[in-house]
């Protein structure tokens, strides 16, 4: 396959080889070049037909082989709806047809066909025997330069043209880069064995790894517990001790391929035996099954690690089904743009993490697999929620235009950075930021937020590999301080748990839970891990040593936990002060009302706090028992419902009564309308994400909060799923600026 011409030759004895053994009358071999699938090769259809016949991605039988990367089997071609009759080729006089994609970076290239003038169909080892050779070809082909690729480290894919997905806004931002999948494909470099014997052995031993990964998997989960990760992981097993798979990869290697290229090989088999049973429940197996021939693949490699462990190289988008906050930030900040995610919610915490790092993110994108390539160039519109896979460079141009004026508004917002966040009726509204690493201590000079409403002290445990020690995690809270300056900045005691898990420290503790949002977590941990928490109020103490300082506590449900977490607290403080250390100026105590039941105990525990902050992230999720990461119930409820907005307006209510200060941290009001909503309900403080600190601003620059107040009332009384156009007609009606 040294030059063109010679691979040529090759091509024509293989579709003659291939021919005589199959004993069909047509082989043929279709290339994808120029963007289009050209008949490369034939033994059977007319030889004039050569280079001359060309089929469109999607056309006839070849191009939706070629376009769904998927075999096709058929004892009677014409009756298939996607066959195309192409007269040069004299195909009219054949009747059964197989066809197996060749696939490179898992991506047709290509297409080998067989037809028959007998109506078979042709039986699985003919089939098999077809992947086989496509497979083999497929690397052939690549070395001879045959195919239009991108070069090396490209990955770019020209040939099958852009694409534009629709996905749920998660975080709003526009961004370009470089597909990069969070769990690397695999590149099967070399198809065919030098040696079968090692190939099996290969097998063997990363066969032996896989099940004892999966046996430990098995031991760290809770196996008294019912649930769905015990279904998995009893799959996992089964599937790691399936007698029949390992035969049919072994036979695989025995028909001369590497251990890498018969797992593949088998792999394709059982997508293809799948898609011809429609039923969901095997649907999910299959993913099982993928899952761990992605595993098996990665051991017998050697490609081990995430992209993160290996490094972005240069702008990147991430892809991945999902992601935990932890793992999204162990990626480097500079070169990661954008993250599309398969599942993904707009409270989730990699979502929130992700919109601290101000890095956009698409959801519940589908298709992802079959459409990007590793190495694709992307266009990633987080505010339109679309992503444009291998974009024309018009395309790019109007991304770009976009872009800029996304710029100029940012810098409108810019501008306003000195003036106060007043509503025309003369209130003045806290505008602070939510952060949670040093580095977003920056947001506030470039915004111009009158402090931090919401430090979220677990984003430091979360990128640690183990418990940060007291020294470092006074190191840093006094950094924050320091560079806060005389704006306040609230520190939350740690929300470990939920989706906030940390590996480290599961482990010690052997706990899987059920429904870890409802679980052991935040404040219920902190407490009876007194020694985490002392350590940590040991730690603000002396880093606030001399000024004030804000500690709130997340997950309270019950005045008691508040009383504890204080006590703790002050014992600290005073332990500090006997050390004839200066203790902070003062200690101000606040607590998150993310747990509807503390709503009822508001007249016990009012009085004790210092300000109340609601988490509505957490809020909504309880109010209306509806997983915050569950992608199926993303958009199902509104922030903007009657039963929210009637929620906040009572808590409001009673602290304003109490002479508490109350404020809203979560996500919510971040966004223009709902935030007009909460300052309509009285709301004097909101903590947001630093992007929407310039929208929001705008928003209560232009709000009549006092004529709102009056209004919203009638509204919240009209038995409607949402308020949220009517606020917005309320909004129009009195030109306030929604973003
Ligand atoms: C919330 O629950 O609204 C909140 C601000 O806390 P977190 O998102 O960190 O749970
Ligand atoms: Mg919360």
């Amino acid at each position: 396959m040294a030059s063109r011409s010679a691979a040529q030759s090759k091509l024509n004895q293989v579709v003659q080889i291939i021919g005589e053994a199959l004993h069909t009358e047509v082989c043929s071999i279709y290339l994808l070049r120029d963007g289009v699938l050209e008949l490369f090769a034939t033994r059977g259809l007319k030889q004039d037909a050569v280079h001359v016949t060309k089929m469109a991605l999607g056309e006839g039988l070849v191009g939706t082989i070629a376009e769904n990367v998927e075999t096709l089997n058929l004892d009677e071609a014409t009756s298939h709806p996607d066959f195309a009759y192409k007269p040069e080729t004299g195909e009219e006089l054949f009747h059964s047809f197989a066809g197996v994609p060749i696939v490179r970076r898992e991506r047709a290239v290509g297409v080998l066909a067989v037809q028959h003038s007998d109506q078979r169909r042709y039986d699985d080892v003919e089939i098999e025997a077809l992947q086989t050779v496509a497979m083999v070809l497929a690397e052939l082909i690549a070395g001879a330069g045959l195919i239009d690729e991108g070069g090396p480290g490209s990955g770019s894919q020209r040939d099958t043209g852009p694409v534009r997905l629709e996905g749920l806004k998660l975080v709003e931002g526009m961004a370009r880069g470089r597909a990069v999948y969070h769990q690397p494909r695999i590149e099967i470099e070399h198809t065919v064995a030098e040696d079968t014997d090692v190939e099996r052995h290969r097998l063997i031993s990363a066969f032996a790894k896989m099940r004892d990964q999966i046996e430990r998997m098995t031991k760290e989960t809770d196996f008294g517990v019912a649930g769905e990760h015990q279904d998995v992981l009893a799959m996992y097993k089964m599937f790691a001790y399936d007698e029949g798979w390992i035969r049919r990869i072994n036979e695989a290697i025995d028909s001369g391929l590497t251990a890498e290229a018969a797992i593949e090989r088998v792999q394709q088999r059982t997508r293809m035996r799948m898609r011809e049973i429609a039923d969901p429940l095997l649907a999910d197996r299959m993913h099982d099954l993928e899952d761990l021939s992605n595993r098996l693949l990665r051991i017998v490699s050697g490609q081990l690690g995430t992209a993160a462990q290996l490094g972005l190289r240069q702008d990147s988008i991430l892809i991945a089904r999902n992601l935990g906050p932890a793992e999204l930030l162990e990626y480097d900040r500079r070169r990661l743009k954008g993250v599309v995610l398969e599942e993904g919610s707009l409270t989730a915490h990699v979502t929130i993490v992700a919109r601290a790092m101000g890095i956009a993110v698409l959801g519940r994108v589908k298709d992802v697999r079959r459409t990007i390539g590793e190495g694709d160039w992307l266009l990633l519109d987080g505010t339109q929620g679309s992503l444009i896979v291998r974009p024309t460079t018009t395309m790019d141009e109007a991304f770009d235009a976009r872009m800029i004026v996304g710029q100029k508004r940012r810098a409108e917002f810019a501008a306003m950075r000195d003036l106060p966040a007043v509503t025309k009726d003369g209130q003045r509204i806290e505008l602070m930021i939510n952060a949670g690493l040093r580095d977003d201590m920056a947001a506030l000079d470039v915004t111009g937020a009158d402090g931090i409403g919401l430090f979220r002290t677990e984003f430091q445990f979360l990128v640690s590999a183990t418990f940060p020690q007291r020294e470092r995690q006074q190191r840093l809270y006094r950094e924050v301080l320091e560079a806060a300056g005389d704006r306040p900045v609230i520190f939350r005691t740690v929300d470990i748990g939920g989706d906030k898990a940390l590996p480290y420290m599961n482990q010690a503790d052997g706990a899987t839970e059920e429904n870890p949002a409802l679980g052991w977590r935040a404040i219920r941990l902190a407490l009876e891990r007194a020694a985490l928490m002392k350590v940590q109020a040991r730690a603000l103490i002396e880093a606030a040593s001399g000024r004030t300082l804000n500690v709130m506590f997340p997950m309270v449900s019950e005045p008691w936990e508040f009383d504890e977490a204080h006590a703790l607290f002050e014992e600290q403080r005073k332990w500090v002060h006997g050390r004839n250390r200066v203790p902070p100026a003062a200690v101000r105590y606040g607590t998150m009302l993310e747990v509807p039941a503390l709503a009822e105990s508001l007249d016990m525990i009012l009085p004790k706090l210092d300000f109340l902050s609601i988490g509505t992230n957490d809020l909504t999720q309880f109010l209306f028992a509806a997983d915050r990461a569950n992608p199926k119930l993303a958009e199902r409820y509104d922030w903007l419902s009657p039963a929210i907005l009637r929620f906040i307006a009572r808590v409001t209510r009673e602290s304003h009564a109490a002479s508490v200060p109350v404020g809203v941290c979560g996500e919510m009001g971040g966004r223009t309308l709902e935030a007009m909503a909460l300052i309509g309900l009285g709301i004097g403080r909101l903590s947001i994400t630093p992007a929407a600190v310039g929208p929001v601003k705008a928003m209560i620059r232009s709000l009549d909060a006092g004529v709102l107040r009056a209004q919203i009332g009638a509204l919240l009384a009209r038995p409607v799923r949402s308020l949220r156009s009517d606020l917005a007609a309320w909004a129009t009606e009195n030109e306030v600026v929604i973003a």
